[in-house]
Formats: C-alpha cells, sequence, structure tokens
C-alpha cells in the first residue's frame, strides 16, 4: 500500500463548543475538494515530541464532504496529554498545521438496508454528524437513523442545537443524548440503557461505536449478548 503523503493546511476557524471542547476549521492548501467519506479521520503531526511516531494524534472529519477544501475537527482536552493542549494553547488561526489522510474504515455501507444506531461519547459524535449530515444533505435513502450520544451536563453537549433540528427536518432520524450526571428534560444515565430498550423489538440492525475504550468494549459485549452479529458492529476506537 502506498504511503499516504504529509500535506499542510491552515486554521482558519478556533471555537469554543463547550468548556473543555473546541471546533477547529481547517483549509486543506493546495487541494480544491478534498475528498473523504463520512466516518473517515486524518491525522495531525503535532511538533510536540522529537520521535515522529511520538507526534501523530488522529482526529475524525467533523464535517461532511461538500466539495471544498474546509473541514471540521471536534477536539476535547486531555490536560494531561501532549497533544491537545498544544492545540488548544499553542495553535492560532492561521497557523499550518501537518496532516496525512483521509484514513480509515469506519464508515458507512453503500446501501443502508438496515436501521443504524450510532452510539457514542464525547467528541465521538463527530464522525456521526459527518454522516447524518451527508445522509440528509443527500437525500440518501434510510431504514432509521438513532443517534444515541452521552455525556456528563447539558453543558458538554456537542451540536446540540444542531442535532434538534435535525431530527425535526430528517425524516427518521432520531437524537437522544443522555446525559450520566445531571437530570434534565431529556434522557439519564449511560448510553447503554438507551439503546438495550430501543433494541428489543429490533431483529436486524446495523451499530456503529465511536468514542473510548471503556464505552466501546461495554457496547459491544452487549450487542453481541442481545443476539446481533459481529459484522454489524463497527467500531473507531479513539484510544
Ligand atoms: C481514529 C481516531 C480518531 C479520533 N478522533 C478524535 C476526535 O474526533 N476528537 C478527539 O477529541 N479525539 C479523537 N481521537 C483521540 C486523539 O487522537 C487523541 O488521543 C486525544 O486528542 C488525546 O491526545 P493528547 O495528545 O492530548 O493525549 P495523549 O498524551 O495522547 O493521551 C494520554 C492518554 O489519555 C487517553 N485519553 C486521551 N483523551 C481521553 C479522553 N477524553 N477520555 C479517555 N481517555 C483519554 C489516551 O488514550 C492516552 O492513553 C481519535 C483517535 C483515533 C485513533
Amino acid at each position: 500500500m502506498a504511503l499516504i503523503p504529509w500535506r499542510s493546511a491552515t486554521v482558519i476557524g478556533i471555537e469554543n463548543e463547550t468548556p473543555d471542547t473546541k471546533r477547529f476549521r481547517l483549509r486543506m492548501d493546495g487541494i480544491d475538494d478534498f475528498q473523504f467519506l463520512p466516518g473517515q479521520f486524518i491525522t495531525l503531526d503535532l511538533p510536540i515530541h522529537e520521535k515522529a511516531t511520538k507526534r501523530w494524534r488522529s482526529y475524525s472529519i467533523a464535517s461532511w464532504p461538500n466539495h471544498t477544501n474546509e473541514i471540521e475537527l471536534l477536539i476535547v482536552l486531555n490536560p494531561d496529554g501532549l497533544g491537545t493542549p498544544y492545540l488548544f494553547n499553542e495553535v492560532n488561526i492561521g497557523d499550518s498545521l501537518t496532516y496525512r489522510g483521509p484514513q480509515g474504515v469506519f464508515v458507512l455501507p453503500n446501501s443502508l438496508d438496515k436501521p443504524l444506531f450510532l452510539i457514542c461519547t464525547g467528541t465521538g459524535v463527530a464522525p456521526f454528524r459527518s454522516m447524518v449530515q451527508y445522509i440528509h444533505n443527500n437525500n440518501i435513502p434510510h431504514q432509521g437513523i438513532n443517534l444515541i450520544y452521552g455525556c456528563r451536563k447539558q453543558q458538554n453537549l456537542m451540536y446540540f442545537e444542531e442535532l434538534k433540528n435535525l431530527e425535526k427536518e430528517m425524516e427518521g432520524f432520531r437524537y437522544i443524548p443522555t446525559l450520566s450526571r445531571e437530570v434534565w428534560e431529556g434522557k439519564t444515565g449511560y448510553v447503554h440503557d438507551v439503546y438495550e430498550a430501543l433494541c428489543q423489538e429490533q431483529t436486524t440492525a446495523m451499530f456503529f461505536l465511536c468514542g473510548w475504550k471503556f464505552m466501546i468494549d461495554e457496547a459491544k459485549e452487549k450487542l453481541l449478548q442481545l443476539g446481533f452479529q459481529k459484522q454489524d458492529i463497527h467500531i473507531e476506537l479513539y484510544g
């Protein structure tokens, strides 16, 4: 397999999404139409270590393919990490970042002939925003899409207004945020209770799981116990 080349991108926007999450908008230099599939990621080479392999950090593309050279990343600060403190504290609009990509196989099948369950926590919502907006904007036929999104409190909800509005506009799309540390008008608890309840009467479905290991491991095990097939469970592990 040919090595994917490193290229440069210019930071054209940085916005706070939640108290510890930022949206980074990038313009891919020297490219008119940055082509990727919803669900794919890019890898940044950040100047944070002398060893190349210790400098690489991957981020799902949170925007959807739209025939431009601009993309958005949704990144949560890990105060104990190396990469995200650099991105949050050192990177400004106009700066150049080194990236390679798009990469990854966490993508939609050619035909959406089964109901989709998109299950995530935190910034794991990034590839699902891309997928759902892509399906909506291209009028792609589907059998129902459930986006089950877990975070701690209302202040941690990402793309909340956008996804709520999309639920009203898009037939068959359900956005189900659930909070683990705050009572509110929506669901409370972890994502597992939500999909377990929804899947009780489901005989066939396709699952996409995205986020950190503790959530993914538990969800995969529960879905297999519920009788779903391994080949219908797709995973993007952030770490
Ligand atoms: C394919 C892929 C796509 C990714 N997409 C995104 C994305 O869209 N947005 C995003 O914010 N991150 C994403 N990540 C994670 C990202 O690559 C980094 O691991 C993350 O930003 C932490 O980098 P760091 O250098 O600050 O911390 P490091 O110094 O690399 O982190 C130290 C340790 O903390 C763990 N860790 C870091 N953050 C968390 C967290 N929030 N919860 C639990 N454990 C954590 C790491 O697994 C690692 O073991 C993705 C990872 C992969 C592999």
